[in-house]
């Protein structure tokens, strides 16, 4: 197999754009034939999640059809995608965060009629709720900053207006906390579906079962320039590359020498049996003191507090089972009437947020390369910014540059110039 060695490493060969590989291993008379047998595509997608797809889609609609997404798993969403609870905000704690959202909200009204599926955007706020005036002053900041970023519906709300949302919510201790009506809720998998079929119907393709893994470069003056992904299945041609790999995306990334600073975080959903409990269109309701935050959704209580759990394998999805005592014991405090809630464990749910340091997105080109993008470190808020994150990165790509939005605090390079956002604690 002429691929056996692949290294992945950058061309020696400045001056030629066959990859070193063919020197290496293939005869010269072979090489223009394997280089003519070899498919290419415009733009190569790595990840078939809602992000990948929404990219994919948007790349497409903007005419540019040669578009291959590939995802190792056997089918749409078996990463991240299919796991998110479908929270969708707006209340967050940087402009760029709050704008990602509004322009997110905007294509999200329009996005059954234009491609025909529904993608559940239902605005049932989310209520962020307070025991402590630290806490209650980062709420009032983000407050200012969501402001200025256009999102003037928050509200500070009082115990009394938190009883009003949700009546539900223990007041032991509460002094207050933030309300914002069009926050709400979407459905992930009819986001991801969405864009898939808009994206195939259009020309795009699709390979679920089919990893990527090596790339072909080569070194041009200053950049490097990717001329050939390799996958399991075979090697294609290719015009620009998207690292649209979730959790795995440092992974794809340091195959290409990239060292990119995401780092898979465990997440898990307790899911109860059906209950009328809590009804649909409660808000979801966030404690700020240790994020612990519930929803009802299909008839069923979802769960969830965020703990290190602490796996040798970072990519580690098993559920942790005491955790659940856990969840439950703190849903009690939080929620009297959850005393009876009981967990259905057959539907609860682990997975992984990918996490960047900053906690904002890494969005562009990726530094030193000539054409390869990055769409990566949603942070676990990746299916409610997919929508503005497709447009966007397909501007970048055709454009070579953003024009929806001022993208500049999600360059890749914010990091190393020691410029990263700054980051507000559970928002
Ligand atoms: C429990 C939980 C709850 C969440 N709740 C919310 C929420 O309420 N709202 C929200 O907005 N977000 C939520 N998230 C986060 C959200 O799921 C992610 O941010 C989002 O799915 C990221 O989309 P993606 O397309 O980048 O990643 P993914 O859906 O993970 O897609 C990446 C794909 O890349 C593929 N891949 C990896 N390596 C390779 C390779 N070498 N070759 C080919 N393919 C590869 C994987 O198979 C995967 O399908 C939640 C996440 C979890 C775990």
């Amino acid at each position: 197999m002429f691929f056996s060695d692949f290294s992945g490493k950058q061309s020696s060969s400045k001056a030629s754009s066959i990859p070193t590989i063919f020197y290496e291993v293939v005869p010269y008379s072979s090489r223009t034939r394997i280089a003519e047998l070899m498919r290419t595509v415009d733009h190569l997608i790595i990840g078939g999640g809602v992000i990948g797809a929404s990219i994919a889609y948007h790349l497409a609609v903007r005419g540019e059809t040669n578009v291959l997404v590939i995802d190792v798993g056997k089918e749409p969403g078996a990463g991240s995608t299919s796991k998110a609870t479908g929270g969708f905000r707006c209340q967050f704690g940087t402009e760029i965060g709050v704008k990602l959202s509004l322009l997110a909200r905007e294509k999200l009204l329009h996005f059954e009629d234009e491609l025909g599926i529904d993608p559940g955007y239902r605005p049932c706020g989310y209520l962020f709720v307070s025991k402590n005036e630290h806490q209650m002053s980062i709420l009032r900041s983000a407050k200012e900053i969501q402001q200025k970023a256009g999102l003037r519906n928050v509200r500070e709300v009082s115990p009394d207006d938190i009883t009003q949302h949700n009546p539900a919510v223990s007041l032991d201790g509460v002094i207050g906390g933030t309300f914002c009506p069009i926050d709400g809720f979407i459905k992930p998998m009819n986001i991801l579906k969405g864009y898939m079929e808009g994206a195939k119907q259009l020309g795009a393709q699709f390979e679920f079962g089919t990893q990527c893994s090596g790339f072909s470069m080569e070194e041009r003056g200053a950049s490097t320039r990717v001329n050939h992904v390799r996958t399991s299945k075979e090697a294609y041609r290719i015009g620009s590359v998207v690292n649209a790999a979730g959790a795995w995306a440092a992974v794809v990334g340091r195959m290409a020498g990239i060292a990119l600073p995401i780092t898979p975080a465990k997440r898990q959903v307790a899911v109860s049996y059906p209950t009328n409990l809590l009804p649909e269109d409660m808000p979801m309701t966030i404690f700020t003191e240790d994020s612990f935050h519930f929803r009802a959704r299909d008839g069923r209580v979802l769960l969830l507090l965020p703990v290190d759990y602490q796996t040798r394998d970072p990519f580690d999805t098993t559920f942790e089972e005491w955790w659940i005592e856990k969840v439950k014991a703190r849903a009690k405090e939080c929620v009297p009437k959850f005393a009876s809630l009981a967990i259905d464990r057959a539907n609860c749910v682990a997975g992984l947020y990918e996490m960047s340091p900053d906690r904002h997105q890494l969005l562009g080109r990726a530094p030193g390369f000539e054409n390869f993008y990055l769409a990566n470190g949603s942070s676990g808020h990746g299916v409610m910014h997919s929508p503005s994150l497709g447009q966007l990165l397909a501007e970048e790509i055709l454009d070579g540059r953003t024009t929806s939005l001022d993208t500049t605090p999600l360059r890749p390079s914010r990091l190393a110039e020691g410029k990263p956002n700054p980051v507000m604690e559970f928002l």
